[in-house]
Parts: structure tokens; C-alpha cells; sequence
């Protein structure tokens, strides 16, 4: 069985053989360290380490390497140190928010399952890196110095545009250029750029007076070179990172290092909306996982986001989190105190075909339907199973402190009690009928009676 997953630069599902068995790699492009992460943020985390886990089952645990970087150099955290610390020097103001932002980040995406990475590295520890990659880029004519900036030239790498395969004038559109006098064309980016007094500033390159900080793009370039050298197996990140991100990085690294490829396989997340909408501060309609987890598990809410196939868009709502509360409430009375069996193939099957978890949650509904009725090592298997994607973490005791009905139930009397009921609908012994549903009730279950038959949930 083959592992395939979708490649954004070739535009396919392809079969992923790794440039090297023994070491795995794999870099996501991780949070800018300003403000604390909503809940599109942790999608890439999600996704991304539900294929971390799957490697590791793959390659074993020790052959894979996850690199998931953390911008703490940037416009937007200068901004808000200053808005939020006006007495403070910036740079202590600075501290306090990508400290405090990613503190929080990291309880929050430990909460949601999530294994740390191998290396999460932070770029101001790693300008030595950036600047000697913009070096050689200079060196090599791609990038050029101009008003105590360094810039990339666009036109110089010759597939540049590969990965988003956007006209260029679209591109500009959509990069939102800046028309600036240090620019030879519209389209270069920078590099490295001058620093304004209080401004985190480093050392420029030879030949700039004023010390600077880097560019964004340059900064993954730069980790991903040094933690899992110049070409790599997996690159990852949500879907507006293509463009103009993704484009420069690749841009970046293959004229540094003269190779025709900076990772094999580039992998990106759809974009999630809150209820149908676009998330947005201003209108109210923003959710962190911070708020999240106060009323939910954060099994529920991982499960929420692998409802949905990754590369599809996701409407976050209530009614999603309600329906993994339950599936994990059968998931847990089944199996919580059970221990892991073999693993489900059909779970494995569907998770290899471009990590589809919604078709591998539909194997293990079949799984569950097994363990209902009784079937010895299903619920063993859906455990194991279950765990492959980072979910059943805990005991059937924790679930129960959260959900003390759904663990108490005994789901195959359900499943009886709903036969017999419907057994005298069939004869209209309607009384019989009541008395079911009510004893029923009394166990915490509602039943919801629909064409397709009745299901069944406990109460909230
Ligand atoms: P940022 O901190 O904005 O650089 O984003 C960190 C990661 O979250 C990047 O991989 C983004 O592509 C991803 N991301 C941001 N917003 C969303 C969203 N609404 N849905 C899915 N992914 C997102
Ligand atoms: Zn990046």
C-alpha cells in the first residue's frame, strides 16, 4: 500500500517515496507570535500532525523529522508591542507579546493532540542563517542591494510563478506590490530590509551601514535549509501561503543552492470559515481555540476539523462540534478502557489516499457498528485505529467527568431497545412504543426518528 498525497506544484496525487527512509522531513510554516491563534490557525497544526503521526507509523518515530517554525520578527508584532506596551523600550514590549502569544499557542495546540515537532525553531535565532543565504544570493546575481535594502530579482530566476502558475500580472495583483523607488521591478521582494530606531535590528550585510532585520520569506528558506538541508520531502501550510510566500521560498532556496527543487511534495490546507463567514475581529465572528477549549474537549475540537478533508474549505460551526462530542461519546463507551488492537486497513487505506479522514471516519463508523453488536476485537481495533489520528488519548474516566451518561450507557441494550420499539411500531402497539422511549430517555438517550431509520445520541 502507498502512501499518496497531493502535490500543489504538479497539481496531482502522487505516490510519496521519501529522498531518504531513515530521516523523513517535513516543514510547516508556523504562527507569527502577535496575537493569540484562532481557530483557522490550527488547522495546519491539525492536519499536518495527523501526517506527522502517520509517517512515524510509517518510517518509525525516530526516521521523521517535523520542522515547524515560529515568526517572532515581524511588522505586525512591532505594532502591537507598541499598542499594547507604550512605556515600555520596543523591545522589551516585543518580548512580552511573542512570550505571552506563544505560551498560549503552545498550551493551546497541546490541547488539541497535537505531538510537539521535532525542532520549532524561532527566526531571530537564526538571522546568521538568513544572512548567509541572502549572501549567496547576491553572490549569484539573483538578489541586488539597493537603499540599505537587499532585494530578490524576480526576473532572474526563470521558473519563478511555478508553484501558484499565475500570469504575472495577476500575481502582482494579488502580492499586493509595493511600488517602491529600491525596487528594480514591481514584482522583487525583500530580503532584508533597514531598521527605524527601537526597532529589533541585526548586523546588515557588508555594504550596508544601517543594521536591518529580515524579510519574512527568507526566514523559512533559511530554517528549513538548516534543519533539514537544501531539498527536503514535505513543505506545508494553508492554502494562502502559495502565493507570494511559498513562490519566494522556492524561489529562495533553488537559486541558493542551485538545485531544481526545494521539497518534493508542497502541501496546503483549505481555508476554514465560522458559520459561513470569513473570520473577522470587527464583526465578532472570531474564534480561538483558547475559548474553544473552555467548553469543549480538545478531542472535539480536533475532531471537528478532521471531519473535513484538509484540502476542502471547512464551515466551522456548533452542529460540527456536536456531532464529533457524540461520535467520540461512542468512541469512549466503546473502547476507552479497551486495549489498542490491530489496526484497522480500511482506517489505513483511506488515511494513505491523501490523509482522507472523513472516509477513514467512515470506516471506523463501520468499526463502531461491529463493536456495538458485540464483535470481539472491533472494539480493540477501533481504538488503535482511533489513536492513529490522535484521538482516544485518554481513559473512559476523563471522557466521564465530561460526559457522564454517554460513557454509562450500554450501547448494544440501545441498539436492542431501538429494535424492540420499532418492532412494535410495526404492529402500532404505541404504548409499548412510549414505554421504550421513555425507558430510553431515562438512560440519557434521545432518539431522533428519521427516513434512513432512528439514531440515537445522549443529551447534552
Ligand atoms: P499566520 O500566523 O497568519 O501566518 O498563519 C499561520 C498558519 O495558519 C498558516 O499556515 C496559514 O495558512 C494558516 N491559516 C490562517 N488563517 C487560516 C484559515 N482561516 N483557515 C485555515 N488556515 C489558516
Ligand atoms: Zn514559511
Amino acid at each position: 500500500m502507498d502512501l499518496k498525497l497531493y502535490d500543489t506544484l504538479t497539481r496531482e496525487k502522487r505516490v510519496f517515496r521519501p529522498l531518504d527512509p531513515g530521516n523523513v522531513r517535513m516543514y510547516v510554516c508556523g504562527p507569527t507570535v502577535y496575537d493569540f491563534a484562532h481557530i483557522g490557525n490550527a488547522r495546519p497544526v491539525i492536519v499536518f500532525d495527523v501526517l506527522f503521526r502517520l509517517l512515524r507509523h510509517l518510517y518509525g518515530a525516530d526516521h521523521v523529522t517535523y520542522v515547524r517554525n515560529i515568526t517572532d520578527v515581524d511588522e505586525k508584532i512591532n505594532a502591537r508591542a507598541a499598542e499594547e506596551y507604550p512605556a515600555l523600550p520596543l523591545n522589551e514590549a516585543i518580548r512580552k507579546v511573542t512570550e505571552k502569544t506563544d505560551q498560549q499557542f503552545h498550551e493551546d495546540v497541546a490541547a488539541l493532540g497535537c505531538l510537539p515537532p521535532t525542532a520549532e525553531p524561532r527566526a531571530t535565532e537564526h538571522i546568521a542563517e538568513m544572512r548567509a543565504l541572502i549572501e549567496r544570493l547576491v553572490k549569484s546575481g539573483n538578489a541586488y542591494v539597493a537603499q540599505d535594502h537587499v532585494l530578490f530579482s524576480v526576473s532572474s530566476d526563470p521558473d519563478y510563478g511555478e508553484l501558484s502558475k499565475r500570469p504575472l500580472d495577476e500575481m502582482i495583483a494579488g502580492a499586493r506590490v509595493e511600488v517602491a523607488p529600491y525596487k528594480r521591478e514591481p514584482m522583487d521582494f525583500v530580503l532584508w530590509k533597514p531598521s527605524k530606531t527601537g526597532e529589533p535590528a541585526w548586523p546588515s550585510l557588508a555594504g550596508i551601514k544601517t543594521p536591518g532585520r529580515p524579510g519574512w520569506h527568507i526566514e523559512c528558506s533559511a530554517m528549513a535549509w538548516r534543519y533539514l538541508g537544501e531539498t527536503f520531502d514535505i513543505h506545508g501550510g494553508g492554502i494562502d501561503l502559495v502565493f507570494p510566500h511559498h513562490e519566494n521560498e522556492i524561489a529562495q532556496s533553488r537559486c541558493a543552492f542551485h538545485t531544481p527543487l526545494m521539497a518534493n511534495f508542497w502541501m496546503h490546507n483549505g481555508f476554514l470559515q465560522v458559520e459561513g463567514e470569513k473570520m473577522a475581529k470587527s464583526t465578532g465572528n472570531f474564534v480561538t481555540p483558547h475559548d474553544l477549549l473552555k467548553d469543549w474537549p480538545g478531542e472535539v475540537v480536533r475532531l471537528t476539523m478532521l471531519q473535513t478533508h484538509y484540502r476542502q474549505p471547512i464551515n466551522w460551526t456548533v452542529s460540527g462540534l456536536r456531532e464529533a462530542e457524540r461520535t467520540l461519546d461512542h468512541w469512549y463507551a466503546l473502547s476507552g478502557d479497551v486495549a489498542p488492537g490491530f489496526l484497522c486497513t480500511d482506517v489505513l487505506d483511506a488515511l494513505m489516499d491523501d490523509l482522507n479522514t472523513p472516509k477513514a471516519l467512515g470506516a471506523l463508523h463501520e468499526l463502531r457498528g461491529e463493536a456495538v453488536k458485540g464483535i470481539k476485537p472491533a472494539a480493540a481495533s477501533l481504538k488503535a485505529s482511533v489513536q492513529l489520528i490522535g484521538l482516544l488519548q485518554t481513559t473512559r474516566a476523563a471522557w466521564a467527568a465530561f460526559r457522564p451518561a454517554a460513557v454509562a450507557v450500554d450501547e448494544t441494550k440501545v441498539v436492542d431497545l431501538i429494535e424492540a420499539r420499532n418492532a412494535a411500531r410495526q404492529v402500532k402497539d404505541f404504548k409499548e412504543s412510549d414505554r421504550i422511549r421513555d425507558e430510553l430517555a431515562k438512560m440519557g438517550v434521545v432518539l431522533k426518528d428519521t427516513k434512513d431509520g432512528t439514531t440515537w445520541e445522549i443529551a447534552r
